[in-house]
């Protein structure tokens, strides 16, 4: 873009000029409407997240066998929802606002596997791939029980394919480990942003891992080229996967029941506010969808980015979706939240969901580790810094007048409220790298 082209951007969206300065900015979207008007836009429905929930239901006695550590949930990957009054009292204390309603944390930061929300999308697409091919030689049927899929006999099937993915870490973690273990041959191609630690792991796990030096663009670029030339290598297409997208979404009806249990209603007496970190836009959408779905137009959703990588309110906001990627603006997509490094959004899940989604607003890194360090202090629970990202949403909305009252809502409802922080990754992230996490903060 030129400079006369960033011009004319900001003079016809003027928090483009916020996002160049790297200020902390949020955006309510004027476009929101009904799930009914929204949904044909998504050209996904009820029958889609059905038929991603069936599937995982088949490959559960696998991954019970295959990963011990789901045998306690009959290797249903499902995380816990806790609620978080000592960080609520910090917060408002910290922020100097009341917030209104209960806080509750989602804690997929603590899912099996691979310890982040990835272990939602990625793992799913792995097992759509492996369950496509399996059927298609005739060595599977629906019917049958699917542990039989943990023998030598199906790695060494499954050992002929390859399976590529571009990351900045924990997509890479998610397929590397699920394709691993079902006995593809496996490329993870990993950003700069990319922890060293997830790169051992990996390999650790049997996985090809492909370093790059330039963020994760050109990383996933490089995969699909690699892929390209091997008609028996799959792509996973982290921007544009509708497979990855369904994943996500059947968290929304999970979530529905883990409500019902704990007694927590949800209708128009008593909203549900649910705060997402975006990266490439997959996890929060899906998963965004998938709560659509399950809970109508009482669930809103916003998501939360990193100052320096808005690529979602940016593409949003703007109309211009994947025509347009933060560095275009001069923007450096350097961030320590590297699960939310990503310069340019996915194109699907912006014109997907851009009706359904009620705003956007971006955090620095620094007030990132602030609230991993309160989140650590007050709650016993540690998170990696991309994870924080949806903690600011509480403050966001409760200080933001001119939407609440936009979307009429009343106090009397307020007070009802449930806010939902989505805390997506942190979970295996090894303890000299938390304590570095804890004391990056200054106070
Ligand atoms: C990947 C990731 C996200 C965001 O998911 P996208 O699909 O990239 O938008 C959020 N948090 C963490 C920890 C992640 O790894």
């Amino acid at each position: 873009m030129t400079q006369l082209d960033i011009q004319n951007l900001v003079a016809n969206y003027p928090l483009v000029d916020r996002l160049i300065k790297l200020e902390p900015t949020c955006w309510f979207n004027f476009n929101i409407t009904s799930l009914a008007e929204g949904l044909p836009y998504v050209g996904l429905d009820q029958t889609n997240i059905a038929d991603a929930s069936e599937r995982l239901t088949r490959f559960a006695p696998y991954l019970a066998l295959a990963f011990p550590e789901t045998a306690a949930t009959n290797g249903i990957i499902e995380s816990a929802v806790v609620e978080i009054p000592a960080m609520k009292k910090a917060l408002q204390q910290r922020y100097d606002v009341t917030i209104a309603g209960q806080l509750l944390l989602k804690k997929d930061s603590h899912l099996p596997i691979s310890g982040s929300i990835k272990a939602r999308g990625g793992i799913y697409e792995v097992l759509t791939h492996a369950e496509k091919l399996a059927i298609e030689q005739g060595l599977l049927s629906k019917e049958e029980d699917y542990s039989k899929l943990f023998s030598d006999q199906f790695k060494q099937f499954f050992s002929q394919y390859s399976i590529a993915v571009g990351s900045t870490g924990n997509l890479g973690l998610s397929i590397g480990i699920m394709s691993a273990k079902l006995g593809f041959n496996v490329s993870v191609h990993m950003s700069a942003d990319a922890r060293e630690w997830k790169k051992q792991k990996l390999r650790a796990n049997g996985v090809n891992v492909v370093e790059y030096e330039q963020d994760y663009g050109v990383a996933v670029e490089q995969g699909r080229k690699a892929a390209e030339s091997d008609p028996k290598c799959f792509f996973i297409d982290d921007e544009n996967s509708k497979t990855l997208f369904l994943g996500y979404s059947v968290a929304g009806q999970r979530l529905k029941h883990q409500f019902n249990e704990m007694g927590i209603k949800v209708d128009r007496e008593h909203p549900l506010f649910v705060y997402l970190p975006c990266g490439v836009g997959g996890g929060p959408g899906g998963v965004a969808f998938g709560l659509k779905m399950a809970f109508g137009d009482h669930v809103h959703c916003i998501f939360a980015e990193p100052t320096h990588s808005p690529c979602m309110l940016l593409g949003v906001y703007t109309g211009l979706h994947d025509n347009i990627a933060v560095q275009d603006l001069g923007i450096d997509n350097l961030t320590a939240a590297d699960g939310l490094a990503v310069g340019r959004a996915s194109g699907f899940v912006g014109r997907a969901m851009e009706r359904l989604l009620d705003g956007f607003y971006t955090l620095s890194d620094q007030e990132m580790y602030h609230l991993l360090a309160l989140l650590d202090k007050t709650e016993d629970i540690q998170l990696e810094p991309s994870a924080l990202a949806g903690m600011m949403g509480p403050i966001v909305v409760s200080q933001h007048s001119d939407y609440l009252n936009r979307m009429h809502f009343t106090d009397q409802q307020l007070q009802k409220a449930t806010h939902l922080v989505w805390a997506t990754g942190g979970g295996m992230v090894p303890q000299a790298e938390m304590a570095k996490y804890l004391s990056a903060t200054v106070d």
